[in-house]
């Protein structure tokens, strides 16, 4: 399996190939949409040859390019059944901040900012995810796992050989200490700790965020240990 970073403006969209077919992680934000298609045609990826496209959470960032991928390339989507509604209506949803800086920006973002920049198309989904659903019907030898603690119904992406693709769960910033991996927005850092171990028992090997570089999964190990 090859696996190709889409940068973007602040967020990342994942592309992996296998056998010729390839799968999407995430479309990035409603402003990045022609960033998404250029770095998928960089990757020597068509848009009509993605199998599937994984959002891990509706949020305004990882949704932006979905309904364009879906009206003029027929890509289906995947997303857990309790973020569905939102992509179906365009919903505005920000998760509670998790530290002080993340109560600051979830205030700003739900006070400050305008409703245009968190708008974005959206899109019929075709795959509901409950608890996990595996992907080899589309080429991978994966599965998708619910996995809660940035948001209710975040999903991510785990192949059998260790790859994984958490969306906002794990991310990569440039804060101390467990900050560094820990997003700053969730529903519950508790449930975040408990998705990061499950995973790892899994067989988390290497992690590819939809923020920031992609990193060995050990290093949310030894954050779980060090319980800072
Ligand atoms: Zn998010
Ligand atoms: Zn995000």
């Amino acid at each position: 399996m090859n696996i190709f970073r889409v940068r973007m403006p602040r967020v990342n969209a994942w592309l992996a190939e296998s056998g010729g077919r390839w799968l999407l992680v995430d479309s990035g934000k409603p402003k990045t949409t022609g960033a998404l298609l250029g770095g998928i045609a960089a990757a020597g990826c068509a848009p009509e040859d993605i199998s599937l496209l994984i959002i891990s959470h509706a949020h305004y960032d990882h949704v932006g390019g979905a309904g364009r991928l879906k009206r003029e390339a027929g890509v289906p989507i995947a997303i857990h059944k309790s973020e569905a509604d939102l992509l179906r209506t365009g919903g505005f949803k920000i998760s509670d901040g998790l530290n002080g800086l993340g109560r600051v920006r979830a205030f700003l973002g739900r006070h400050v900012a305008p409703r245009r920049m968190f708008a974005f198309e959206p899109a019929e989904p075709d795959i509901i995810i409950d608890d996990e659903r595996r992907v080899d019907d589309f080429g991978f030898a994966a599965t998708i796992i619910h996995s809660p603690g940035h948001s209710m119904g975040s999903i991510s992406l785990l192949t059998d050989d260790g790859d994984l693709f958490p969306g906002d769960l794990a991310i990569t910033q440039p804060l101390p200490g467990v900050w560094a991996h820990m997003p700053i927005y969730g529903s519950s850092i508790q449930d975040i700790r408990r998705s990061w171990r499950a995973l790892l028992e899994r067989g988390a090997k290497h992690v590819y965020p939809s923020h920031g570089s992609d990193f060995p999964a050990k290093e949310l190990e030894a954050l779980l240990d060090s319980r800072t």
